[in-house]
């Protein structure tokens, strides 16, 4: 088609807000290549059924700090005691490639991704309560009582800082909540400034220029 640069989407969510839920069920909506979540690197154990390369890239503590001092990372963050990092040379080639890609990750990833790529679409996502976002954590079924325990205490604070997102989803219903994310997605492939560069040739012949 073109050559229109994809667009950065970042989401973040305490943890059971339904992040991962959301993006996956939008991603099959769209199977046509335009658009991939960037799949993180990090030094937490896998969960069952979590496969390497496909949920996360495992590693050890000792590769992920090499990784960072041979600046891979696009951001990384330490969260709940471990590390998560974005790859750089992924997200730039897949941006470069016209396909939109979804960021997960935390709040402080976040503010490094605004400070390197200011063009970055934010989007919070919030459960509709707190006894809400506990049993979600407890039907995942995939932490124990202590991991739990410690992502319920830490949300409080992860959604503090809700403000600094451009757009807010409430994770209520959950099929409301899917077409509300792509509306965002689809809102920033129509700006004008994308849709020209897309639609060259047609508005040259609309317009004879
Ligand atoms: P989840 O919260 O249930 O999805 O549990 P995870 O262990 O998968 O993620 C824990 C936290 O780390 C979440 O807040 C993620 O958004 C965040 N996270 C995951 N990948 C990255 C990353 O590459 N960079 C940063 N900064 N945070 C990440
Ligand atoms: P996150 O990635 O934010 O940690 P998940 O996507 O793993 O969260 O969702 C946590 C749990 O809540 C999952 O079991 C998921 O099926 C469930 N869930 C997500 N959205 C909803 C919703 N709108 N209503 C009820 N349950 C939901
Ligand atoms: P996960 O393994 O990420 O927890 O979710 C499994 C699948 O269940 C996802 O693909 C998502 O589409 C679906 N799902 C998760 N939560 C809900 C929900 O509350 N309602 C509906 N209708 N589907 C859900």
């Amino acid at each position: 088609m073109s050559n229109v640069s994809g667009n950065l989407f970042v989401i973040a969510a305490p943890s059971g807000a339904g992040k991962s839920s959301l993006i996956k069920a939008l991603l099959e909506r769209h199977q046509d290549g335009s658009m991939e979540v960037s799949v993180s690197t990090t030094t937490r154990r896998p969960r069952p059924g979590e496969v390497d390369g496909v949920h996360y890239h495992f590693v050890s503590e000792e590769t992920f700090l090499k990784q960072v001092d041979q600046g891979e990372f696009y951001e990384w963050a330490k969260v709940f005691d471990h590390y998560y990092g974005t790859s750089r040379t992924v997200i730039e080639k897949t941006l470069a490639n016209g396909t939109d890609v979804f960021l997960d990750i935390d709040w402080q990833g976040t503010r490094q991704v605004k400070a390197a790529y200011p063009g970055v679409h934010t989007i919070f996502i919030l459960p509709p309560s707190n006894d809400e976002l506990e049993r979600r954590l407890r039907t995942r079924g995939q932490d124990s009582d202590e991991v739990i325990a410690k992502r319920m205490a830490k949300a409080q604070h992860e959604m503090s800082h809700y403000a600094e997102f451009s757009y807010l989803i409430v994770n209520e219903n959950f099929d409301a909540s899917v077409n509300n994310l792509e509306h965002i997605v689809m809102c920033q492939r129509m700006r004008r400034s994308k849709q020209q560069i897309r639609y060259r040739e047609v508005l040259q012949n609309l317009l004879h220029e």
